[in-house]
C-alpha cells in the first residue's frame, strides 16, 4: 500500500502546479507607445498654487473654506486656459466643479474622471516636523510639498494638465469626458460629490466608466511582489456604526445585582470583539489572479490553491490588523459611556461599535449576526443613520474599459503588475456607483510604505517624476476611453458595450 503515498504526493504536486499555471496569465508586454508630452513646469507650479489655497475640511457641519475654494477655482482658470476655454465649467452647490468636454458622438455614454478639492487639517503639534511648511506648495528636492500633494490635489492638477495637453495636441474625444471635483470628500462628500452625482442623474447621464482616487502603483506593499503593482480599486467597503444600549438594575453600589448595565454591555462588547466577522479570501485571490504572474512563484502556488492553503493564508492575514481588515468586515469598539457617580449603579450603559463592511456583507446581515453574538435581550442596538451605508458593488474586470485602464497604466509604468483590489476607506466614488457599473479607484503615482504614511500625515509631497507620469497616464486613459476617431466613426470602446 505504501507505494501509493509517493504516487499520491506526485499527483498532488502536479495538480497544484497545473492549477498555478492556469491561475494567472503573464501580462502582455506593455505597448511601446510614445507618451504624450505634458508640461512638468505647469504641473509643479499649478500644484504649488493649489496647495497654497487652504481648502481644509475641518469637520462635519463646519462651513466650507469658501474664500480658499474660490481662490483655487480662479487659479485653475488661469493655469489651464485651453481647458477653460473649450470645456463647459459649472459649479455645483457653489463650490464643487463639473467640467464637460463634449464628445463628437453625443449619444455615447460619457466617462467621468474625479478628484476632490479639499484636504484634511494639519495637526498643529506636528508643525515642527514638516521640512517645508504644509501650505507652502514649495518646490524642493525634486518634489512639490504640502497638504494635498498626494491626497489629492495632484490628481486634480494632473487631470487638468492631461486635458490641456490633449487639447494642445488637437485631440477631440468621441465620447464626452466629464471631470468632477467635489469640495468635501474628507468629511463625507454629502455636499460635493453626492450633489454632482445627483446632477448627472437628473440629466440622465450614466458614465460608461468612472475613475476616482483610491489605489496607486505600490512598491514593497503587497507581499510576494519584488516589483511595483498597480492596485485598481474595484470596490470600497461600507460603513456601519451601531449604538448599543444595555439596561440593568439601577441602585446603590452597596448592594449590587448581577445584572448591572455596565456588566451586560461589557459582556456584549467582549463577545463582539472575540467573534470577528468571517474572512473572505475571494477579493485577495482576484488581486493575485490579476497581478499574480509577476508575483513570486510561491505566492502564485498559494493563491492558485486556496482550497488547500486557505487556512494558512487566513492565519497569516489575521496576525496583522491591516491584512486582517483587507479580507473581512471589521469590528471596532470605538465609544463607551455609562454611570455618573462611583457609588451609583446606572440603569443604562451605551457604546458605539463601528463596522467596515466587506462587499457582499450587508447592514442587515451584520445586525442579525450582532444579535446572535450578543445573545442578550437587555442589550439593544440600532444603526446611526448618517453613519451607515452599504459596501459598494464590485466593478467587473473582464471588460474592455478595465483592460484599457490597465494598458494605459502599463504604458506609463511598464514594470508594474496590474490587479484589482478593495479600497478600505470611503471615497467620493461611492456616490457614482449608482450611475455606473464600472467605477475604478486609482491614482497613477508610484508610492511605497513610507510615502503612504504622508497621506493625512507630515511632509506630504509628490515628486515631479510622479506628477509627470500621472498626467501622462490620465491622458492615455482619456484617449483610450474617450475613443479615437475611426473610419466608421465608432470609438473602439463601443465594441465592448455592444457585446454586453
Ligand atoms: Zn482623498
Amino acid at each position: 500500500m505504501y507505494y501509493l503515498i509517493p504516487a499520491f504526493l506526485l499527483f498532488l504536486v502536479a495538480f497544484l502546479l497545473v492549477r498555478t499555471f492556469l491561475f494567472a496569465r503573464p501580462p502582455l508586454p506593455p505597448e511601446d507607445v510614445e507618451l504624450p508630452a505634458v508640461d512638468v513646469q505647469r504641473l509643479a507650479v499649478g500644484l504649488g498654487e493649489a496647495i497654497r489655497c487652504e481648502t481644509v475640511s475641518t469637520g462635519e457641519g463646519a462651513p466650507p473654506a469658501a474664500g480658499e475654494l474660490y481662490k483655487l477655482h480662479t487659479q485653475l482658470q488661469l493655469r489651464f486656459p485651453l481647458a477653460h476655454a473649450r470645456l463647459k465649467r459649472e459649479s455645483v452647490n457653489d463650490f464643487s466643479l463639473l467640467y464637460t468636454w463634449e464628445g463628437r458622438q453625443r449619444d455615447l455614454p460619457p466617462v467621468l474622471f474625479t478628484s476632490h478639492q479639499d484636504v484634511v487639517p494639519v495637526d498643529p503639534s506636528q508643525l515642527d516636523a514638516w521640512q517645508q511648511p504644509p501650505f507652502s506648495g514649495a518646490l524642493a528636492d525634486g518634489a512639490v510639498w504640502g497638504r494635498g500633494a498626494l491626497d489629492t490635489k495632484s490628481t486634480l492638477i494632473a487631470l487638468l494638465e492631461a486635458v490641456e495637453s490633449l487639447l494642445a495636441a488637437g485631440y477631440q474625444p468621441e465620447r464626452t469626458i466629464l471631470l468632477a471635483f467635489g469640495h468635501d470628500e474628507e468629511i463625507g462628500g454629502a455636499n460635493g460629490a453626492k450633489r454632482i452625482a445627483e446632477t448627472l442623474q437628473q440629466r440622465g447621464l450614466q458614465p460608461a466608466a468612472v475613475l476616482d482616487e483610491g489605489g496607486a502603483v505600490v512598491q514593497g506593499v503587497l507581499p510576494g511582489f519584488a516589483g511595483p503593482v498597480a492596485l485598481i480599486g474595484t470596490a470600497e467597503k461600507g460603513y456601519l456604526s451601531l449604538k448599543l444600549t444595555a439596561a440593568g438594575q439601577e441602585g446603590h453600589s452597596s448592594a449590587p445585582s448581577k445584572n448591572s448595565a455596565i456588566g451586560r454591555l461589557a459582556r456584549a462588547l467582549t463577545q463582539l470583539e472575540a467573534n470577528p466577522m468571517p474572512a473572505h479570501l475571494s477579493g485577495l485571490a482576484d488581486t493575485y489572479r490579476g497581478a499574480g504572474a509577476l508575483a513570486g512563484f510561491g505566492m502564485q502556488v498559494v493563491f492558485a490553491n486556496l482550497w488547500l492553503f486557505g487556512g494558512l493564508v487566513r492565519r497569516r492575514l489575521d496576525a496583522n490588523a491591516q491584512t486582517a481588515a483587507a479580507v473581512r468586515t471589521t469590528t471596532a469598539l470605538t465609544m463607551v459611556e455609562g454611570g455618573v457617580k462611583d457609588n451609583v449603579l446606572p440603569s443604562q450603559a451605551r457604546a458605539v461599535v463601528n463596522f467596515r463592511l466587506f462587499p457582499g456583507d450587508t447592514i442587515a446581515g451584520v445586525c442579525e449576526r450582532v444579535r446572535r453574538v450578543i445573545g442578550d435581550e437587555a442589550v439593544q442596538f440600532e444603526a446611526i443613520p448618517q453613519a451607515s451605508w452599504e459596501a459598494s458593488p464590485v466593478s467587473a474586470t473582464d471588460t474592455l474599459l478595465y483592460f484599457q485602464l490597465g494598458s494605459a497604466i502599463r504604458q506609463v509604468f511598464p514594470q508594474a503588475a496590474v490587479g484589482p483590489y478593495l479600497v478600505q476607506g470611503a471615497t467620493d466614488a461611492r456616490y457614482y456607483a449608482g450611475l455606473s457599473a464600472q467605477v475604478f479607484r486609482f491614482s497613477p503615482y508610484l508610492v511605497n510604505n513610507e510615502d503612504l504614511k504622508m497621506i493625512h500625515g507630515v511632509n506630504e509631497r509628490i515628486s515631479l517624476d510622479n506628477l509627470e507620469k500621472m498626467a501622462q497616464c490620465y491622458a492615455q486613459v482619456m484617449r483610450a476611453w474617450g475613443g479615437e476617431p475611426q473610419q466608421d466613426g465608432a470609438p473602439e470602446a463601443e465594441s465592448e458595450e455592444a457585446s454586453q
